[in-house]
């Protein structure tokens, strides 16, 4: 088909979704790939949906969103960040801010650095959007050094991306690194991008921002899809300098016009819920998981999200074979070169029911042995 693009057909499928098939063509394993909650939508969230497709609220909005989400978002993020003052856009879930983001500041071949293991998007989202996506290794506890950025800086370097809580590791950045790490930026003239699409779901330590270090340069990206469990209405928002904001809204109002009206609306009630007793089973989830985990396999303890990236054990020589192993014994996880240059982890969701999630620990923990 000589129609399609290089662009497109140099980049390969979603890692992630053929595990997802796996897990369609087999019911009865134990699918621990999940990149979802897996608890109910709270109640009064699914009714402000409901009541606003009966209100009308179904045509489109403005490109940057409902007026009463603007402002509910931005009144939450003076109460966490009392002297910032970003223009704030709603977004098609974090996907659709990363894509309006990187339409906006990117011009071909202009390079980004995030951390490596790293979300599947990033390195292709980058690429599709016509520049260079470069991995830079995390250290040994998956924390970002600020030196391995430094030296990773070229003059066509225009972003860092960070990433915290993780996904795929479940590490929450420490302070003393992003704080670091926002100076580089500032220091080097880079823009900071905060995919913080895990902030509700923490299970420690407040999740140290950027904005608290460089809130000139940081845009901040946030979703309502993990933290309220309804990552089908594809709904998120961006905050940051206007004069960014305002060329994100003139992409968005060339791709995706806007975020789903009613599920904008629905937003604001979303973020009047108290979601302390969903953070609390997860906090449990994270601990059972590692209970079960030590002594069989090496990895650093999570802090937020809902995933663990342990190394794959001795005996297997990469995460492939350890996973072709898993999914024979009927647990589904998903190799580490999936989200890494390299391949020897593994990443685990735990976003499951607790039984399930034992029994597929303890299946992995045995072939460790
Ligand atoms: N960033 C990270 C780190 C993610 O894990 C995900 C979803 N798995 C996204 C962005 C995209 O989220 P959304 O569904 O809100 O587009």
């Amino acid at each position: 088909m000589d129609f399609i693009a290089r662009r497109i057909t140099n980049i390969p499928p979603s890692g992630i979704r053929t595990y997802f098939d796996i897990a369609r063509t087999m019911p009865e394993a134990i699918n621990l790939s999940i990149g979802q909650p897996d608890f109910e939508v709270p109640e009064p969230i699914k009714r402000a949906a409901v009541e606003a497709i009966r209100a009308n609220r179904n045509g489109y909005s403005a490109s940057a969103g409902v007026p009463e989400l603007r402002e509910a978002i931005g009144a939450a993020l003076t109460r966490e960040f009392p002297d910032w003052r970003p223009t704030i856009m709603v977004t098609c879930g974090v996907s659709g801010g990363l894509t309006t983001a990187l339409a906006a500041c990117l011009d071909s071949g202009d390079e980004v650095l995030f951390g490596d293991p790293y979300f599947v998007s990033y390195p292709y989202l980058v690429r599709l959007l016509g520049g260079e996506p470069v991995p830079v290794p995390l250290d040994a506890r998956f924390m970002p050094d600020p030196e391995r950025f430094a030296a990773a800086i070229t003059p066509r370097t225009k972003i860092i991306l960070l990433n915290s809580p993780s996904n795929p590791t479940g590490v929450v950045y420490e302070r003393a690194r992003v704080q670091a790490v926002a100076e580089l930026a500032r220091a080097r003239d880079l823009l900071l991008i905060s995919d913080e699409i895990y902030n509700v779901l923490s299970y420690d330590e407040p999740v140290p921002s950027p904005v608290s270090f460089a809130p000139e340069r940081t845009l901040l990206l946030r979703g309502f899809g993990k933290s309220y469990g309804v990552t089908g209405w594809r709904l998120g928002y961006a905050a940051g300098p206007a004069e960014l904001i305002e060329q994100m809204v003139k992409v968005q109002q060339y791709t995706f016009v806007c975020a789903p009206h009613m599920a904008q609306v629905a937003g604001v009630e979303a973020l009047r819920t108290n979601m302390s007793a969903q953070v609390a089973a997860y906090r449990n989830k994270r601990d059972l998981v590692v209970a079960e985990l030590s002594g069989a396999f090496e990895f650093v303890r999570p802090s937020g999200g809902f995933y663990i990236f342990p190394r794959v054990p001795r005996g297997f020589p990469d995460a492939n074979a350890f996973v072709e192993t898993a999914i024979a014994r009927k647990v589904i996880v998903i190799p580490g070169r999936v989200f890494s240059r390299q391949n020897d982890h593994f990443r685990l969701s735990y976003a499951v029911p607790d039984a399930r999630l034992r029994e597929g620990c303890r299946i992995l923990a045995a072939l460790s042995k």
